[in-house]
């Protein structure tokens, strides 16, 4: 997936090792990324010698869908795998009226960021088997272009939620939506990127001081260290007061609005007391909440509180002056609880013999 890890200047330079023109780049680009072409051979712009050689050099292979669940105009979940024959998870989530609750066309694309996940939060599939590696920047630009040529329609909005952790693997995260971003690559505005972060302070420090007006999401599922610390252990390293001190920081920075998700657990963080508190940490950087109430993972405990719990939580949040939403729709599993699918097939090839 080299072919999708490359920023113009690379090119470039690729280019002008093989003798070539720089002028060059600007049509691989453009058959990459506004053509979305998947084979050298139909970049007719291009000398045959010349598409030859790239072909050999920078092989141009789509991922390969292993899986697929859910249809038509509801979410739809891949397993795609990667060379080495790791599997990740894209979801698409089309644009949808029953899905926002208004008009919409918003078409999202949930992207991976990592094989597995180091960070081993207590309700969360992708962190179960642990971390594998990084994904490439070709990798994460290649979920994107795969995923929009899947669906048949062009996505218009990219959540970085879907497993791993995106600020842990921050140098390619950022050299793909270098990609994504820019006029010579895919040209999505970064406004319609949002990274989801379970609270790594020196990512989102260092995101603070870039230009790219990327949005920030923060994984809270806590208001206190007391709750924090229990289901997440990054919070031992980058505590409560340390986290929203960097968002303070994101905030002042870039003025724009950020979103804590908030996944709601029976017992555990559904109290009185964590929505106040979440309220006022809210308030005072001018957050949205987005509750969602957990969705159960297999060999996992969490249970998610009944409705009439969760709609209580709701109100108090609100009363406590933050914006917040309820995520209540039927089939609320759609970006969330990303890593189920590849557990799943873990566990079925693990099972059975593989298919090739
Ligand atoms: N590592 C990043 C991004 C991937 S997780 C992060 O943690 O933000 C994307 C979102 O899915 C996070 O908000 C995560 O907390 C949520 N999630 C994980 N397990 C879940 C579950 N069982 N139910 C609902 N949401 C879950
Ligand atoms: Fe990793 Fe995010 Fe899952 Fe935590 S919630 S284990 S950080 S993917």
């Amino acid at each position: 997936m080299e072919v999708y890890s490359l920023a113009k200047a690379d090119w470039e330079e690729r280019l002008s090792l093989l003798g070539e023109p720089r002028f060059r780049a600007g049509q691989i680009l453009e058959w990459l990324y506004k053509r979305r072409a998947s084979r050298w051979e139909d970049m007719t712009n291009l000398p045959a010698p010349l598409r030859e050689k790239l072909s050999a050099e920078f092989p141009i292979a789509p991922l390969e869908i292993v899986r697929e669940s859910g249809s038509g105009d509801t979410t739809r979940k891949f397993l795609f795998r990667l060379e080495d024959r790791q599997l990740i998870e894209t979801v698409l989530i089309p644009a949808s009226p029953a899905l926002y609750g208004e008009a919409s066309d918003r078409r999202t694309v949930c992207i991976s960021s990592q094989v597995g996940c180091a960070y081993g939060c207590k309700f969360c599939a992708s962190g179960l088997d642990g971390w594998k590696r990084n994904l490439t920047a070709g990798e994460i630009v290649g979920q994107f272009l795969r995923v929009g040529a899947l669906g048949g329609e062009r996505i218009n909005n990219i959540v970085f939620m879907g497993m791993g952790e995106p600020m842990a693997n921050y140098d390619n995260l950022l050299r793909a939506i270098g990609i994504l971003n820019a006029s010579w690559g895919v040209g999505l505005g970064a406004r319609h990127m949002t990274i989801s972060t379970s609270g790594l302070v020196p990512g989102i420090r260092d995101l603070a001081a870039q230009p790219l007006q990327v949005r920030l999401a923060i994984s809270l599922h806590g208001a206190t260290d007391e709750i924090r610390n229990k289901i997440m252990p990054v919070n031992r390293k980058y505590p409560l007061a340390q986290l929203l001190d960097a968002c303070a920081d994101y905030v002042r920075q870039k003025k724009q609005k950020l979103t804590f998700e908030y996944i709601l657990i029976k017992d555990l963080n559904d109290t009185p007391d964590q929505a106040r508190l979440l309220a006022a940490h809210a308030r005072k950087l001018g957050a949205k909440i987005n509750l969602i109430p957990c969705n159960s993972v297999e060999g996992l405990d969490w249970e998610r509180p009944d409705e009439p719990r969760q709609i209580e939580f709701l109100s108090i949040v609100r009363r406590g002056g933050a914006d917040a939403t309820l995520r209540r729709e039927k089939g609320s599993d759609i970006a969330a609880a990303c890593g189920q699918l590849r557990l799943q097939a873990e566990k079925s090839f693990a099972q059975s013999k593989p298919l090739n």
